[in-house]
């Protein structure tokens, strides 16, 4: 395989990877342009990291399974895209449904452009889309492992619609959970403190995060707190902040 990259020399023409597109979606954007299966195109290029066997679903494809090196010179992009392209891994497994944005979908689909899937729906703690700040539509993940070509996406399009159909009289509180999103998923530093555990913990996560934003995470732990335990001391943190001044 090493021979065959170092053959070639590059694509003729390599679609551009869209914003935060996922390194698989656009993958098989790729071989669907040339007509190829994506393992098929993976192994023309050399790409295929020494020892896969199977090309695991297009969604986990990352260094691990295709050389970053190869793909860089058969597509003329740098390999410091690529690294932006991949979804972090899930241990010790995706979950059973993802989400996805159905306005991005269908926005797409409407304009005629290319169906792409976002690097952000991978991970199980993304509910919000940040370009239309609505809630995500769940997407069954044993669906996402029947795509096989980027064809397939349309057909996905329209389970999602039909989705966010019913989903549409949800309460609609998206801007709390965008808020939830972006401190589970950014401040990787903070642990949050779901769950019962010292009063003291719960004050020092409040006074660390501002004042407005943290108010969510007070409530979550008072409504977990367990039966048997007094509550007294962190419901009085909870009463007594703000402090009147
Ligand atoms: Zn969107």
């Amino acid at each position: 395989m090493k021979a065959t990259a170092a053959r070639h020399t590059g694509l003729p023409f390599v679609p551009q990877p869209g914003p935060n597109e996922l390194l698989g979606s656009w993958l098989l954007r790729l071989a669907q342009f040339y007509g190829l299966g994506l393992a098929t195109l993976l192994g023309r290029l050399g790409a295929l990291q020494i020892g896969v066997a199977h090309l695991p679903q297009w969604f986990s494809i990352d260094a691990s399974t295709v050389s970053m090196d190869a793909l860089s010179a058969a597509t003329h992009l740098l390999r410091s895209d690529f690294a932006t392209m991949t979804s972090s891994a899930c241990r010790p497994g995706w979950p059973e449904e993802l989400g996805a944005c159905e306005r991005c979908l269908t926005d797409a689909t409407d304009a005629g452009e290319p169906l792409m899937w976002n690097r952000k729906w991978m991970s199980p703690l993304a509910t919000v889309c940040s370009n239309h700040t609505i809630w995500l539509t769940p997407v069954a993940t044993r669906t996402l492992a029947c795509v096989r070509h980027a064809a397939d996406f349309g057909g996905i399009v329209q389970q999602v619609a039909a989705a966010q159909a019913q989903l549409a009289n949800e309460f609609a509180c998206a801007g709390d959970a965008q808020w939830l999103q972006r401190r589970c998923t950014a401040r990787t530093a903070v642990r949050v403190p779901w769950g019962w555990g010292p009063a003291a913990r719960l004050a020092s996560a409040r006074g660390r995060g501002g004042s407005r934003g943290d108010r969510g995470i007070g409530l979550g732990y008072r409504h977990s707190w367990p039966a048997g335990r007094s509550a007294a001391g962190g419901q009085q943190e909870l009463r007594t902040r703000p402090r009147q001044r």
